[in-house]
């Protein structure tokens, strides 16, 4: 079922501001008119709705969550059902399983799907592809560098996208559970919003937002 946009506007929109590309997402929510706010500590969790985990280095990110105190509040807040955006290691840190991951490597089971990383090889880490995904129009420009992949799908989750690998083999690259969006890419590395957009549109109001909207 495709969820329909809700009124008004969504709340703060909290971005893992540890490591990987954080400003570009802070960049394309503020072309959207949404607001963003850096996380960096417990604190900065206080009063956002959802929360964006950027690509970047997913051992470097887990290794910052328990440094900085944020492991286990955002743990929390994912359990109670918080909507969240990761793209490339923001997806692996969001998976139920890393398949090749440190043993030391922490993620939070908010999707239930399991992940490879690194998963196109070394002569293919990084690549770009136009992207057919449920939900949007055209054809979505898709930069991979480094990229995991999806090895297996809960019965929850829809699968939005896929990339044939090297064997011939379709995989999940963008899939979504609830409000939990994620993507093996970069979208905001292209400046496209319609992922964030799609991200958005289906998050819960803020009770004022709502009714001006009325
Ligand atoms: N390979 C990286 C990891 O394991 C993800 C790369 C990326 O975010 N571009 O975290």
């Amino acid at each position: 079922m495709v969820p329909q946009p809700l009124p008004g506007r969504p709340g703060l929109v909290g971005v893992l501001a540890l490591q990987g590309d954080f400003l570009e997402h802070l960049r394309l929510l503020g072309s959207l008119g949404a607001e963003g706010r850096e996380v960096r500590v417990p604190a900065d969790l206080a009063d956002v709705s959802s929360l964006i985990v950027p690509g970047g280095e997913s051992t470097t990110m887990s290794l910052l969550l328990g440094t900085s105190g944020l492991l286990e509040p955002l743990r929390r807040r994912l359990a109670e059902g918080m909507p969240a955006l990761g793209t490339c290691a923001g997806m692996i840190l969001l998976a139920a399983e890393i398949v090749d991951g440190r043993p030391d490597q922490h993620c939070f089971g908010a999707i239930d799907i399991s992940v490879r990383r690194n998963a196109f090889g070394r002569q293919r880490d990084s690549f770009e592809a136009d992207l057919d995904v449920d939900g949007l129009v055209l054809p979505l420009h898709a930069v991979f560098i480094r990229a995991p992949v999806v090895e297996r799908v809960g019965p929850d989750v829809e699968v939005l996208a896929t990339v044939r690998m090297g064997d011939g083999q379709e995989k999940p690259v963008v899939c979504r559970q609830g409000p939990v969006l994620v993507s093996s890419f970069h979208p905001e590395l292209v400046g496209d919003a319609r992922l964030h957009e799609l991200f958005l549109e289906t998050q819960p109001r803020t009770r004022k937002d709502h009714v001006r909207a009325l």
